[in-house]
């Protein structure tokens, strides 16, 4: 495939063409979908070469799109990972069948036994269960930072990760779910560095952007190795389709796209077309999500049933917090927490009364979806634990979409009648 982003464009721009070449399919102006398991040699010698290739990166046919069979690569698969590249600055991407596929890629290709991991709390459950669930049976050790504008605590719990072993990666999540707290990008890359002169060992550092996705943080320009993106979310942003990316230099994507073919793990070709299609128009989405966001929760905010919203965009001013967000993000997103008087049963009181906004799990899609946290999304998260992140009995989480905001607004208006 030709990979034919231009450094001087925009991701906007690069978000329409980069990644496929219509004179590579004769002329289809959107490209076909390659559905193959295998692809055919033009002869033996052929053969020889791409596999000289694939496992040397030597001989005539090395830095050419070779393709020997679809778990390893695919030409839809290909194009849609030169575009994610592009879209986030970096090198290089692979793309998953999922984002946990994606994160489980990172874990088992970067963590060797006896390692210690540094990763920021809230973070999202399947990440929480793999470096605290999976990954300690391979005897690694998961240390959490859980005040991610905090030089000296991140500092302190590195120290607590190095006296457990030697200190392989940092995941951040930023902002967490549902507590919106932000962890400094910039300032976790610089405390790797320092770790790296000091031990020998610098550890990797990989970012999860699902929650603002590339437009509105862009990790790679913060210096983060590794930016995983759950293209579920807002990138494919139609809740049709599960897929995950990891976007960073090539000799960091490289160990991923190896362990991938073990793993099995690749996207498949029609999912990887539907995605492609999608980051066409994500710069868009994102903008019309976040502008309804801001309209939705400034309703919610100023509403007497409402205790409060925890959302990004009403970060108070002159705080640490509000500091970092001003450096390092370009947007509010679009998922956030409402926090009703009372608990559960006016959370559902409201829920149930609801007629445009669904209720479901996950975010980032076209239309908007509303779940009870406690009893959903944190169902198996003790109730102590909830509270210490901010849930309460009464606390929805929204992911807004793109209908026109004053619809939203009746339904909630009507449904809080209600509460
Ligand atoms: C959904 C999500 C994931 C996992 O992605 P899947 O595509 O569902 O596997 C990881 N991180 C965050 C922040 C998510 O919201």
């Amino acid at each position: 495939m030709p990979h034919d982003a231009d450094a001087n464009f925009h991701p906007e721009t690069l978000a329409i063409m980069a990644g496929y070449d219509p004179a590579s399919a004769s002329g289809a102006a959107k490209p076909p979908v390659y559905l193959t398991s295998t692809f055919v040699y033009e002869s033996a010698s052929q053969a020889r070469d791409i596999h000289e290739a694939y496992f040397l990166g030597t001989g005539p046919m090395a830095g050419q799109p070779n393709y020997i069979y679809s778990r390893l690569s695919h030409p839809n698969l290909a194009m849609l990972e030169t575009r994610l590249a592009a879209i986030d600055g970096a090198e290089r991407a692979a793309v998953f069948a999922s984002g946990m596929a994606a994160h489980s890629a990172i874990a088992l290709a970067y963590v060797r036994p006896g390692d210690s991991v540094l990763m920021s709390r809230p973070i999202y459950g399947g990440t929480e269960g793999l470096y605290n669930g999976l990954m300690p049976q391979f005897g690694t050790h998961t240390v959490p930072i859980v005040d991610g504008c905090d030089g000296a605590h991140i500092r302190a719990q590195a120290e607590l990760a190095l006296g457990k072993g030697p200190l392989a990666l940092i995941v951040i999540e930023t902002p967490a779910n549902p507590t919106a707290a932000l962890t400094d990008i910039a300032l976790v890359v610089a405390i790797a560095d320092e770790i790296g002169v000091r031990t020998g060992k610098r550890p990797l550092v990989a970012c999860d952007n699902t929650f603002l996705a590339p437009f509105a943080q862009r990790p790679v320009e913060l210096g983060v190795d590794l930016t995983m993106t759950s293209l579920t979310k807002y990138c494919g942003g139609h809740s049709d389709l599960l897929s995950g990316g990891i976007s960073g230099r090539a000799d960091v994507i490289a160990p991923l796209l190896q362990l991938r073919t073990t793993l099995g793990s690749h996207c498949d070709p029609f999912t990887c077309w539907l995605v492609l299609r999608s980051l066409e128009s994500v710069a868009v989405r994102s903008q019309r999500a976040m502008s309804n966001a801001v309209a939705v929760a400034t309703f919610l905010r100023d509403h007497p049933k409402v205790a409060g919203i925890t959302f990004l965009g009403f970060l108070a001013d002159g705080t640490p917090q509000r500091a970092v967000y001003d450096r390092q993000c370009q947007g509010a997103g679009s998922t956030f927490s409402l926090h009703l008087h009372g608990g559960q049963a006016e959370a559902f009181a409201l829920l149930d009364s609801l007629r445009l906004v669904k209720q479901a799990v996950s975010l980032g899609g076209s239309e908007t979806l509303a779940c009870h946290s406690a009893t959903t999304t944190h169902y198996s998260v003790p109730a102590h634990v909830r509270a210490a992140g901010g849930i309460t009995d009464g606390t929805i989480r929204l992911s807004v979409g793109m209908e026109h905001p004053d619809d939203l607004i009746a339904d909630f208006a009507q449904a809080l009648e209600h509460v």
